[in-house]
């Protein structure tokens, strides 16, 4: 199936995009070996962790209030890794930003390792969304990080509408992406999937912090200008990934410091149109379409583009 018209990443090719070149860099790669098990902890880990299964349905891992959030990997998809162990990751990941959405319920979530990363605009059968990956065997960094970046589309519940605007739900989804990598890092110190993956909290710290560093960030404030002069250009491509990276990179400590106003993106696409919008436009659309505990922050985001959002 071709990406074109059928996802959330229509205008690029599989496997050639930034994000899959980005995830393939050999210097930052999540080092799989820690994690191989032991004959010994093949049969242990299981065994702990149905054991810890079975004693709470609702592990601290789990930040979900018990709503649940089903990801299924497809069982006949080749990971070369533990089916169980590719949804704990994808959980983990998830979780970081789910426990920000209290109202919200998703159908479940489709998950086969290759032919994306992307999310697929056409549903499943019985409406369940479907993401593709661009991974594979542990490199739990890169499922982590191209998870968290399709699940953030979910959440802006995105449309095959008009795309001029487009790049700024991208940035949002590669911030998430920063953003779940760093959760990450700190949950798996304390509470990780398994324990001995304890240890594995700083590789995926690492992994984020590797594409903040290789990035070059316009100076303080002046993301504004940023904009002005690369709005043609992200209109035109809304996955450039060096210049979503740029405005992820920006608005991520607002995003880390209020972390309960990541909800705010379930209505972004409310007022999705047909017609190209201006950007400030766009952000009014979705400022008016918020609720009003969300509505400072989204006039904090835009005041980062120089955008003045009407008070209301
Ligand atoms: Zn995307």
């Amino acid at each position: 199936m071709s990406r074109g018209g059928n996802g959330a990443e229509p205008s690029t090719p599989a496997g050639n995009t930034p994000l899959a070149q980005a995830a393939h860099l050999p210097s930052v790669r999540c080092p799989p070996r820690m994690l191989r098990m032991t004959p010994a902890r093949r049969i242990l880990l299981p065994a702990i962790a149905l054991v810890l299964a079975t004693a709470s349905t609702a592990h601290p891992q789990d930040k979900t209030d018990g709503r649940e959030l089903a990801i299924r990997p497809n069982p006949k998809a080749t990971w070369d890794a533990s089916l169980r162990d590719v949804e704990k990751v994808l959980r983990s990941a998830a979780s970081e930003l789910w426990q920000y959405f209290p109202e919200r319920r998703l159908e479940p979530i489709l998950v086969e390792p290759k032919g994306g990363p992307i999310v697929l605009f056409r549903r499943g059968p019985k409406g369940e969304y479907r993401v593709r990956l661009n991974t594979g065997s542990t490199y739990w960094c890169q499922y982590a990080f191209q998870f968290a970046h399709e699940f953030c589309h979910i959440l802006c519940r995105y449309t095959e509408d008009e795309k001029s605007n487009k790049w700024f739900e991208e940035s949002l989804c590669e911030l998430a992406s920063l953003f779940v990598l760093r959760r990450m890092a700190e949950t798996w110190k304390t509470d990780p999937p398994y324990p001995n993956w304890k240890d594995y909290a700083k590789h995926l710290k690492e992994y984020a912090d590797k594409r903040i560093a290789d990035t070059t960030f316009p100076p303080d404030g002046a993301l504004a200008t940023w904009y002005r002069e690369n709005e043609a250009a992200l209109r035109k491509n809304s996955t450039d990934r060096d210049k979503n990276r740029v405005v992820a990179g920006v608005l991520l400590p607002m995003f880390e410091e209020h972390p309960q106003h990541w909800e705010a993106v379930t209505w972004l696409n409310t007022a999705a149109s047909k017609e190209p919008r201006s950007f400030e436009q766009y952000l009014a659309d979705w400022h008016n379409h918020c609720p009003s505990r969300h509505k400072a922050f989204v006039r904090q985001v835009a005041a980062k583009f120089d955008v003045r959002l009407q008070t209301d």
